[in-house]
């Protein structure tokens, strides 16, 4: 459409003859009036990047303006917009519409209209390169009014599907459900996957747990994984999302760490990310510079093969220093070859062990008991679940009282 000789009778012609084309254009792409014939312009409401055409062929779209120049009151207006030379289409904000159509009605009237047809089906014919659809939906309709601005009339709908339709936006809105579905295929989507639009108000299903018999949405699946591991913490689903983005997560490597469902998230912090896997937690902190610092919980070992996981945390050696070779690290994680690498002699009594070294003085803190109950009980409240089967405490119990037969 740019042509490098412009015809000269062009707009860009006279563009380049008469005004700096240095000064006043910028380094992008821009268009006149005059050369877009057999586009369409599409006005959207929003932002592009929730716009289904524009996630269905992003690497189409380029940033463009539409340079307008007003000769008598010698002006130059420029129009953002985004330009799709392969579907011949420029999408322009609902504002930008509304506030050039009439000038860029004008521009396309004196290059193609003027004193062929009447002004009236000039106008017609100008206003059908607009395509509305993007501004409709089930309850409006949309039209270019009298004064080149969009226009609404609501739509006569019965009330069955009105009461449908506000039940899908209702869901939507509800901060438990956090997957939707269409009943008449076999996906499954974050709620606020672009794809969701694109669900019928009659063909709309929603859950608050991700449904295991359907597949995850190729364009949401980083959300749904995310979603799935951080429990009703949606207000901070934006943290989560950037910690994986900067830390250059791909979807292969979060949906292997997050697929199995395993991993439970919370972000302490905006750069600091607590991860709960199986009966391991870590924290993962980011500098802000590409590093990475993880810490472990630490453990008391109770014999050679149990422990018990206090609510401490060292610093971890010996881990990858950036974010996905830490996500594989900690899935690979087993306590029991740790300590069999380490090659450690079973003990009697209990010892701290994180890579063959004392990590923490959680029993040379011990004060002195007033109880040997309420030393238990207190410890009991900070055992994790998967630790506080009836076994294993009692095996505890028993070092506990040993520990204290034993004079310290
Ligand atoms: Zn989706």
């Amino acid at each position: 459409m740019s042509d490098l000789k412009p015809a000269t009778n062009s707009e860009r012609y006279y563009f380049k003859l008469y005004w700096n084309e240095e000064q006043f254009s910028d380094s992008g792409k821009y268009v006149f009036c005059d050369e877009l014939e057999g586009y369409t312009f599409v006005p959207y409401a929003g932002k592009l990047k929730d716009q289904q055409e524009y996630c269905e062929n992003k690497e189409t779209f380029e940033d463009a303006r539409i340079y307008i120049i007003d000769s008598i009151a010698d002006r130059l207006s420029k129009v953002p917009c985004n330009i799709s030379e392969a579907r011949q289409k420029i999408y322009l904000t609902e504002g930008n519409f509304n506030k050039y159509w009439r000038q860029i009605s004008r521009e396309i009237y004196k290059s193609a209209y003027k004193g062929n047809i009447s002004d009236k089906a000039a106008q017609a014919a100008i206003n059908g390169m607009v395509d509305l659809s993007l501004m409709e939906n089930p309850s409006r309709t949309a039209r270019i009014g009298n004064y080149y601005t969009i226009e609404y009339k609501g739509r006569e709908i019965d009330l069955e599907k009105q009461r449908m339709i506000s039940k899908k936006a209702s869901a939507l809105d509800d901060n438990k459900i956090r997957f939707v579905y269409s009943k008449s295929d076999n996906l499954v989507h974050d709620k606020t996957c672009w794809q969701v639009a694109k669900i019928e108000y009659w063909d709309f299903g929603a859950s608050e747990k991700l449904p295991q018999d359907r597949e995850i949405c190729q364009y949401c699946r980083r959300k749904i994984y995310v979603r799935n591991a951080i429990q009703n913490d949606t207000k901070r689903f934006g943290w989560y999302m950037r910690f994986f983005e900067n830390g250059r997560v791909s979807n292969k490597a979060l949906e292997s760490f997050l697929g199995s469902g395993e991993a439970k998230l919370h972000m302490v912090s905006v750069d600091e990310l607590q991860v709960m896997y199986k009966e391991d937690t870590w924290l993962i902190r980011a500098d802000g510079k590409g590093k990475y610092t993880l810490r472990h919980n630490n453990y008391v070992m109770i014999n050679d093969h149990e422990r018990y996981i206090t609510s401490e945390f060292h610093k971890q050696k010996h881990y990858p220093p950036y974010l996905p070779g830490i996500l594989l690290y900690i899935e690979g994680y087993d306590w029991h070859k740790h300590l069999e690498t380490k090659n450690i002699e079973p003990k009697s009594t209990a010892s701290l062990y994180e890579n063959g070294q004392v990590v923490s003085e959680t029993s040379a803190k011990m004060e002195p008991l007033e109880s040997e109950n309420a030393k238990t009980d207190a410890l009991k409240n900070t055992l994790p679940k998967a630790m506080s089967a009836r076994g294993i405490w009692d095996k505890f119990k028993t070092w506990v009282k040993q520990l204290f037969r034993g004079g310290k």
